[in-house]
């Protein structure tokens, strides 16, 4: 069980430098909107990503009657819509609300969580237990209120997807326990599975007292010593330490099939369909597309979970694998000629312009919204990428209209900028960024260094 949460903080804090919070948590959410270049702009958290087909067509028809009718993909599993009227007040807010979607104003902006989509799909446990409960405390929690729109929870089913994106607490899903990871600490704590959301909320709750006086967003934010201090006391109130090195590289589903052991065969090599996995180039949805995908959706699982690298997984069931489909998850390439109910579907989305396959040219080709969406941006980054694909890349690419660079991967991936120099390629990997090159006015050059970056 878990300890009280103690009534001090882990230690004394240091204030000195500049704090995080000194410009403000500009984060957008569905109550405070973000005034783009081509109009409003509101952050839908969808905790998990996951979201029923009734409540994806109420973000489609918010987008349809507020916006520009588009939905665009985060790199968090979350909605964003844009090109809002500057006069739509408080409409966006009432249809959501109503849909479910914004449970409590006062954390709208808290609720923070992704979560493995391919839980309790691809034979690790599922963790909807976790995400329900957890949103729930952060809702519940009057503390949690003051995380800030950037502090992110991850619940990571084992596969260690989400567990490699750098969440602020992470919980993994092992041998039936639960560990708890704080910031990027190598050192997790392990706890009953039952006690896992409870646990991380306590240890949002420490990092905002740790973080009082640094004026820290996240926990990469504290000084040295005040992160040392939090996770310590976070310990002293879980459970005991274990070993464990962040992964490095996180590992999107791929697109296609998704297959699970079939439990209710007593043939242990039979497998079944659990859900289909889909790209979304650019992270960018036109409304027929998101419809396809809710009536998808609706015919199946109901569901749709929104990856936070920009993809969609719907589960099924669908069935038996035809005798010619492969798991998109397994290490072998995907064939093609899948059958079944699975393949119908896929040939659906893929004919409405989306990623099903591994072969797709956009597959692990992301962009910033870039020119006219933004006014930091240099160029159309979004054009210069869609120009740009051409044989699928080992590593991901990801473009951006300034350094800033909203949105990037993580772990592994070639980063595209623009500079007033031209466009400055880069192998970057974690922490450590490797300049390959700046090619200037020059559309061929520019897809030629970047295919060979990616290969
Ligand atoms: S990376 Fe720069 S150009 Fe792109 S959306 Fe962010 S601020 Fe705008």
């Amino acid at each position: 069980m878990l300890a009280a949460m103690p009534d001090s903080a882990p230690s004394p804090l240091s204030a000195g430098g500049t704090s995080p919070r000194d410009g403000g948590d500009a984060c957008p959410g569905t109550l405070r909107l973000h005034r783009a270049d081509d109009g409003a702009l509101a952050r839908v958290r969808i905790p998990g990503g996951v979201l029923s087909a009734d409540r994806a067509d109420a973000l489609l028809a918010v987008a349809g009657r507020f916006g520009d009718g588009e939905l665009h993909l985060t790199s968090r599993g979350n909605v964003q819509l844009r090109g809002l009227d500057a006069e739509c007040g408080g409409g966006p807010a009432e249809l959501l609300g109503a849909a479910g979607l914004l449970p409590s104003a006062a954390h709208e902006r808290a609720r923070n969580i992704v979560a493995s989509p391919l839980a309790g799909l691809d034979g690790s446990p599922p963790v909807g237990g976790w995400l329900s409960e957890l949103d729930s405390l952060v809702c519940g929690s009057a503390a949690a209120a003051a995380l800030s729109g950037r502090f992110l929870f991850a619940l990571d089913s084992g596969r260690g997807d989400v567990d490699a994106l750098g969440a602020d607490m992470t919980l993994i899903a092992e041998g039936g326990d639960c560990l708890l990871r704080v910031g990027a600490a190598d050192e997790v704590f392990r706890l009953p599975s039952a006690d896992g959301p409870r646990a991380a909320l306590l240890a949002a709750e420490l990092f905002l007292r740790a973080a009082r006086d640094s004026g820290a967003w996240r926990v990469k934010d504290l000084p040295d010593d005040v992160r040392t201090a939090l996770v310590r006391a976070v310990g002293a109130t879980v459970g005991p330490v274990v070993h464990r090195p962040r992964p490095r590289t996180a590992k999107a589903p791929a697109p296609g099939p998704v297959t699970a052991p079939d439990s209710s065969t007593p043939a242990t090599t039979a497998t079944t369909v659990t859900a289909i996995s889909v790209g979304v180039p650019l992270g960018r949805l036109v409304p027929a597309q998101w419809r396809l995908l809710t009536e998808t959706a609706r015919r199946y699982g109901n569901e749709l979970r929104l990856t936070p690298w920009r993809g969609i997984v719907i589960p099924g069931p669908f069935g038996p694998p035809g005798p010619s489909t492969q798991s998109a998850q397994s290490t072998q390439p995907a064939q093609s000629g899948q059958s079944g109910r699975a393949a119908e579907a896929l040939d659906a989305l893929a004919a409405a312009g989306l990623i099903t396959g591994p072969d797709s040219p956009w597959t692990g080709v992301g962009a910033c919204i870039g020119h006219p969406g933004c006014a930091k941006s240099l160029s159309d980054v979004r054009a210069e990428a869609g120009a740009a694909v051409g044989p699928v890349g080992r590593l991901p690419v990801y473009w951006s209209g300034c350094e800033r660079r909203c949105g990037h991967p993580h772990g592994e991936w070639i980063d595209v900028v623009v500079t007033p120099e031209g466009h400055r390629i880069s192998h970057v990997r974690g922490e450590h960024r490797d300049p390959r090159t700046v090619v200037r006015n020059d559309p061929a050059a520019l897809a030629s260094a970047v295919s060979g970056a990616r290969a």
